[in-house]
């Protein structure tokens, strides 16, 4: 500021509020000096402080995108302890988590286990890690997302309702099989389900495999399709493990000294026998995709994206 005329200082002021360029606004005065001072080339005054606007509006896009995504606080990859889920390859974790391939081809991710074993920290972690990346994401309790799409379809609003969570490169509903057909009307459910198809993403976690998810749609084509449509480009994880928070206690007991009395996770080929003798045939085609999955070992990448 101090070599450059003040009159010039307050006119650029107002230029530079209504060009809508506060970092420049900020920066420039002592970027203008330094650069006088070290006789630097006026395109590359002119770069400098252009890159640090595009820095600082990428950082204001960012701290917006995490505020609407109401993602549960605290949840990070970092936090999360890969070693209690070795079902969970951290390596394809981070790909995941860098989205370009997936998200760009509407693919979606599935996260099937008992309560406590870290889906919706998982979910939450990658969605985390998707905003700081540049993308748009929205994590909502499935129930929540229900009620909101029910409202909007008695108001006549229902594909504009599902035409707005477009903006949203990943929709992550959290305990997809807590929404039951006695108390929702689920076809809502299904309908954004198929608006999304192949072109925005999906990401779901349930305690449930798909062989219960009759209970969370209207009817079995329904939840065949919404299963079939879910799964056609998709990663699967299937996190049986032990509760966490269950495992952290017990360890914490073993450390003061007292024996381990709960079950360790228990191995691949256990987990696929009991999916295997899981009842499917009144399913019809949905229990072969139920088959299907329980093949693919304890995870597994469902299809290619
Ligand atoms: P789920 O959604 O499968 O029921 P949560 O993600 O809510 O389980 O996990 C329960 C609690 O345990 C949360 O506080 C979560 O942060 C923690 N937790 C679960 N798994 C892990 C893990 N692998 N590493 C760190 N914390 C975990
Ligand atoms: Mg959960």
């Amino acid at each position: 500021m101090r070599n450059a005329p003040a009159i010039d200082a307050a006119t650029l002021s107002t230029l530079l509020n209504e060009l809508r360029l506060p970092a420049i606004k900020v920066l420039w005065p002592d970027f203008a000096e330094r650069a006088d001072k070290e006789g630097w080339p006026a395109a590359r005054f002119l770069s400098v402080i252009a890159e640090h606007e595009l820095a600082e509006r990428d950082r204001r896009r960012i701290e917006r995108h995490l505020a609407e995504a109401r993602l549960p606080p605290g949840k990070t990859l970092d936090s999360f302890d890969f070693d209690a889920v070795p079902m969970v390859s951290k390596a394809q974790v981070m790909a995941i988590a860098a989205g370009d391939s997936w998200l760009a081809k509407g693919a979606n991710i599935l996260l099937f286990g008992p309560p406590g074993g870290g889906k919706s920290h998982l979910a939450a972690a990658i969605g985390l890690a998707l905003i700081e990346n540049g993308w748009r994401v929205l994590f909502m309790r499935t129930t929540e997302l229900v009620q909101k799409l029910q409202v909007a379809r008695r108001e006549l609003q229902l594909e504009s309702a599902i035409a707005k969570l477009d903006k949203f490169d990943l929709l992550i509903l959290d305990d997809l099989a807590y929404v039951t057909k006695d108390q929702a009307e689920t076809r809502v459910l299904f309908e954004l389900i198929s608006a999304r198809y192949e072109r925005r993403s999906i990401m779901i976690t349930a305690n449930q495999p798909f062989g219960e998810w009759n209970r969370v749609f209207p009817d079995p084509a329904m939840t065949l399709a919404a299963v079939d449509r879910l799964v056609h480009h998709a990663t699967i994880f299937e996190m049986n493990v032990e509760s966490y928070r269950r495992r952290s206690a017990m360890e914490a007991k073993r450390q003061r000294g007292r024996p381990a009395s709960f079950a360790t996770m228990r191995n691949t080929a256990e987990i696929d026998a009991a999916r295997q003798s899981e009842p499917n045939e009144a399913l019809g085609d949905l229990g072969q995709i139920v088959a299907l999955q329980s093949a693919s070992k304890s995870i597994c990448g469902w299809g290619s994206w």
